[in-house]
This record gives structure tokens, C-alpha cells and sequence, in this order.
């Protein structure tokens, strides 16, 4: 099993090696806080971390270690997650699921189609579950994909791993007599992000189109924008009150008051970054202005450096 991953993974990192040279690229790899790149230090973490289980409310479940965080439901009807995590966590996340339940798995939705949400949808697929997602996750998994802001370039996702339940705007499931609906967001940070909520426990899945406490990636490759995302924060505001509990798709699990901070933080730094590319800045000298200085601290610790999410944001505007 493992010389399988092991094959998969330095397939894509070669693929990611032979099309640096190929496409002009967007991002400087100076900018990336690690010298091999997103995605490798993101499998790398994925596989050395603990998977931790939340309960939350009703059934429902958040384990993270794995990437993007895994909502879980439990009960008769089998296990259903939403997202998959890395390949790499396959076991720990199978230890974790079965001291939730000795429910087998049934259902898995993806928030979106990114690789540290999707790289284990053939297991889980292979484990029994039905697989849905908006359509675009569909087309981008389906085809050798490009993520300019990592620098990658992703081959079509296994047969296994592919949505067969497809929708173009809103789904909803009856599972484990939880009523989930699924919403699609309009291109936020790709333009396959939808939210899960389920409406008993009130308790709603937002994708990446929430980073709690950290800079959130937005790729352009595949249709995201900082304009997107912050419609998306906002549509996330008006369909949850103090009481829901939001599941990120990176950071802990959030209350309201942190979609707040989200949103404040991006609305500023957009209007900062916008001032500076209208005076004429290059994107060089608007990162040497520091648009984001007043979030670093807080926000600036993760994945996304200041100066690749000032990048990232004067790209859109
Ligand atoms: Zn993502």
C-alpha cells in the first residue's frame, strides 16, 4: 500500500518538476515561506500528524491532521464525510473514524477539488462511498490540472476518486436523519467551493472559503479571486448566527465572531493592496509596503506568507 502512495506522489512531483519550465510562472518561488513548495510540505505534514477528533453536535465530528479539515456524521445509514484529507493519513484516518463509530462509511462530499480535500476520495470511495461535489470539482479532477500559485501541476485524479453525484447549484441529502444542504458559492477561492450545512445540529461546513486565524490561499488557476472569497465570507455571515458552529476548511473549528475577523481582515487588506496597485505600485514595491503589517502576527503563521497572500490579493485587483 504504502510503495502505491509513494509512486502517486513522486509521479505528481514530477510532473510539478517538468511543468516549471514549461508555463510562465505567476509567483515567484521566493515568496513561498518552504523551498519545495506547498504542496510537497503539505503531504509531508499530512503524514507525520496525529489525526484529532472534535465532537461537535448530533453525530457530527471534525478531524483534523489531515490537510482540510473532515466533517464526519455518523449513524444506521453509514458514515458521512466531508473531504478526504491526504492518502497518506488513509490509516490514522481510518483509526480515528472507527473509535467515532463502527458505522461503515457510505457518503463523502467535497467541498471543493483541491488535493489536500480530494487526494483521499479512491480510498473512501473504495471503502463504499458515493461521492458528491459541485460539477466543477468534477471537470478538475477529471483532467491534469495546473495550480500556478503552487506551482504544481496535478494529474486526473484515479477513476475511484472522481464525484458520480454532480449538481450545479444546490443538492440535498437525507442521511442519518439529518437533513444537509449543499450550496454552491459562485468562484471564491476556486470556482468549485460550496458549503455543507447540516440543519439539525446547525452546524456548517465553509470549504476553504474560511481560513480560521491563518492567510487563505486563493487560486486563480482554477477560477478563485479576493473578490469571490469575500462575497463568499459574507454569504457565509448571513446564514449563521451566534449558535452555529463553522467547520474551516484550515484552522479550528469557528465561531461567528471569527468569520468577522475574516472578513474585516480581507476587506482591509483588499482596500490597502487596491490603493497601492492604482497609485501605480509594482507588485514588488506594494509587498515592500506592508499592506498586510497590521494582521501578520496574527494571520501570517501558516502556509500563506504575507507576501504571497499580498500577492495573491493584488493579482484581483
Ligand atoms: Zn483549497
Amino acid at each position: 500500500m504504502s510503495s502505491t502512495l509513494d509512486l502517486s506522489i513522486s509521479r505528481r512531483q514530477f510532473i510539478a518538476a517538468a511543468g516549471v519550465g514549461a508555463a510562465v510562472t505567476l509567483i515567484p518561488r521566493s515568496l513561498f515561506a518552504q523551498k519545495k513548495g506547498i504542496v510537497p510540505t503539505m503531504i509531508d505534514d499530512a503524514a507525520k500528524s496525529k489525526i484529532e477528533a472534535y465532537h461537535l453536535r448530533r453525530g457530527i465530528s471534525v478531524l483534523e491532521g489531515s490537510g482540510g479539515n473532515i466533517a464526519v456524521l455518523t449513524g444506521k445509514d453509514g458514515k458521512l464525510l466531508i473531504d478526504s484529507g491526504f492518502s497518506v493519513s488513509k490509516a490514522r484516518i481510518i483509526q480515528a473514524l472507527n473509535n467515532l463509530s463502527a458505522d461503515p462509511i457510505t457518503q463523502l462530499i467535497n467541498t471543493h477539488w483541491h488535493v489536500d480535500h480530494t487526494d483521499g476520495n479512491d480510498w473512501v470511495h473504495s471503502a463504499g462511498a458515493v461521492i458528491t461535489a459541485h460539477e466543477n470539482t468534477k471537470k478538475h479532477l477529471s483532467t491534469s490540472t495546473r495550480v500556478e500559485g503552487w506551482q504544481y501541476t496535478f494529474p486526473p485524479a484515479p477513476a475511484g476518486a472522481i464525484p458520480t453525484t454532480i449538481f450545479s447549484d444546490e443538492h440535498r441529502v437525507h442521511h442519518n436523519d439529518t437533513n444537509i444542504a449543499l450550496k454552491y458559492y459562485s468562484p471564491a477561492h476556486t470556482d468549485s467551493d460550496i458549503s455543507v450545512v447540516f440543519e439539525e445540529g446547525d452546524v456548517i461546513h465553509v470549504g476553504d472559503t474560511l481560513w480560521n486565524g491563518i492567510y487563505p490561499f486563493i487560486d486563480y488557476s482554477t477560477g478563485g479571486n479576493i473578490d469571490g472569497m469575500i462575497r463568499a465570507t459574507e454569504r457565509n455571515l448571513s446564514v449563521i448566527t451566534d449558535k452555529t458552529i463553522v467547520i474551516p476548511g484550515h484552522g479550528s473549528v469557528a465561531k461567528r465572531a471569527d468569520v468577522i475577523e475574516f472578513r474585516d481582515m480581507l476587506t482591509t487588506i483588499r482596500a490597502n493592496v487596491a490603493v497601492l496597485k492604482k497609485q501605480g505600485k509594482s507588485l514588488d514595491e506594494s509587498i515592500a509596503a506592508k499592506p498586510t503589517a497590521a494582521y501578520d502576527a496574527k494571520w501570517g503563521q501558516f502556509l500563506i506568507t504575507p507576501a504571497f497572500f499580498t500577492t495573491l490579493v493584488y493579482s484581483g485587483v
